[in-house]
């Protein structure tokens, strides 16, 4: 998922809000996902220990199913982890790392693949914040391809139910208010060094439609074609990428910044406009310095984004929440706002089991 969530610790907040009525999630979508009308379908993200048993995870994984937890996005494959989620009608779909691979032989092999900021640096070299931070140039054909075909080899196995997007996008402009201070970097403007892609491919794309060079924009954050020319390249890749799955007949679903505002403006997703079989942004209030209330808001603006074309799943980073109650304020805030179900990031102790089912 997005560093933040992997590396650093959240802030903690106040909750409030009771929740009451739950009213019915809109769900539509292509089919190829399936919803489920009468209950919440809630999800988790799974990074697979290979050295899990195969006869624990079974038992594990009853204990979700028992909670409503219908879907796992796995972030490996691993076999007997898929298995073992589908024994229990859980469905287990590949978390695939996007826009963002360090792979080591790509980078060797295609370092003019790799984005360049506004200064001429490429991710291949001189990656941006982290150095796991490998942002692929998403205008490029050959990359679209590379992309396609890591999504054919996934969904080619029969125990894979799905493909889930995640790091589909470009590299945070700005960073989530809440890490300014882990990196000691002010960020109230785009600055040249976390602004991407201006390599040769994107700006002679660019001069071809608007007959500008991007690198000649004197206020480029403030360029709307720049903009639209971004969102649209990420755009392009997630509906090549949906119809590969649905060739496979396979559901599609990404993991996205937590708004359509948002998401926009500091990583160039236009993800109400994708061509998904549903989402999940990750609401992780903490990385924003909001508070439990605002799980709520950003659900509403975003199912409204989408206009039932789609479900929506809201994630939820557990490590942002101070106490149970809160989990429970937030879930159901997100439930009351129109999300289809939630899908958790964290370790699902019994407490929050329990929550889920108490919801059910
Ligand atoms: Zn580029």
């Amino acid at each position: 998922m997005m560093i933040n969530k992997r590396q650093f610790l959240k802030s903690a907040l106040v909750a409030g809000m009771a929740a009451t009525q739950l009213p019915l999630a809109a769900s539509a979508g292509s089919g190829y996902l399936k919803t489920n009308k009468k209950k919440w379908k809630h999800w988790v993200w799974i990074n697979p220990n290979m050295n899990d048993k195969e006869d624990d995870l079974v038992t594990l994984y009853a204990s979700y199913h028992e909670a409503g937890i219908r879907g796992i996005f796995f972030e490996a494959d691993s076999e007997k982890h898929f298995r073992a989620a589908k024994k229990n009608k859980i469905e287990a779909h590949r978390w695939m790392w996007t826009m963002n691979r360090g792979e080591k032989e790509l980078i060797a092999s295609h370092p003019e693949w790799y984005s360049v900021n506004r200064n001429g640096d490429s991710c291949a070299d001189r990656p941006p914040y982290v150095d796991y931070y490998r942002w692929l140039c998403p205008s490029r054909e050959e990359v679209l391809q590379y992309l396609e075909n890591d999504v054919r080899s996934i969904l080619g196995k029969e125990y894979v139910d799905g493909i889930h997007l995640d790091y589909v996008r470009y590299c945070d402009v700005i960073l989530p208010v809440r890490l300014w201070d882990n990196y000691g970097i002010e960020q109230n403007k785009e600055l040249p060094d976390y602004d991407f892609c201006y390599c040769e491919v994107c700006r002679e794309a660019f001069k071809k439609q608007k007959g500008l060079d991007p690198m000649a924009i004197v206020h480029p954050d403030q360029s709307l074609s720049w903009r639209r020319f971004r969102y649209n390249n990420i755009t392009r890749i997630v509906n090549r990428l949906s119809a590969v799955a649905h060739e496979y007949k396979k559901p599609i679903t990404a993991a996205v910044f937590p708004t359509p505002e948002v998401a926009k403006r500091i990583v160039r997703q236009d993800w109400t406009n994708w061509n998904l079989d549903a989402v999940c942004p990750m609401i992780y209030h903490g990385f924003y310095k909001e508070d439990v209330s605002w799980i709520g808001d950003a659900v509403a603006e975003g199912v409204r984004g989408i206009g039932g074309r789609f479900p929506m799943y809201a994630g939820l980073y557990l490590g942002d929440f101070k106490s149970t109650e809160e989990i429970k304020t937030g879930i159901e805030l997100a439930l009351q706002n129109g999300a289809a179900g939630v899908s958790v990031f964290g370790k699902l102790d019994p407490p929050i089991l329990e929550i889920l089912k108490s919801l059910a």
